[in-house]
């Protein structure tokens, strides 16, 4: 097994025997960080399996479903991320 980490923010992506939410992960999968939504895609390294960000021209050549899943996506993750940093209103 390669690095697994989010290479942007460093978050754990493999998680019982899934990278990223994939059983079965393969080289050229796209997935999305659950930490800073940044949108990574596997592939093959010396050491293994390691993520990196998603060029544009790599989330471009995706097919428009799975465009349209990661956008969404992309904005559920930073709508968490906003709701964990806000600060409380107490009054
Ligand atoms: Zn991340």
């Amino acid at each position: 097994m390669g690095e697994t980490n989010c290479p942007t923010c460093g978050t754990q992506l493999c998680d019982g025997g899934k990278i990223a939410g994939r059983r079965d992960p393969g080289v050229h999968d796209v997935s999305i960080c659950r930490g800073c939504a940044e949108i990574l895609v596997l592939t093959e390294s010396a050491h293994g399996l390691t993520l990196r960000p998603t060029t544009a021209s790599e989330y471009l050549a995706l097919p428009e479903d799975a465009q349209s899943l990661l956008r969404v996506a992309y904005l559920l993750v930073g709508r968490q991320q906003r709701l964990l940093r806000a600060p409380r209103q107490l009054h």
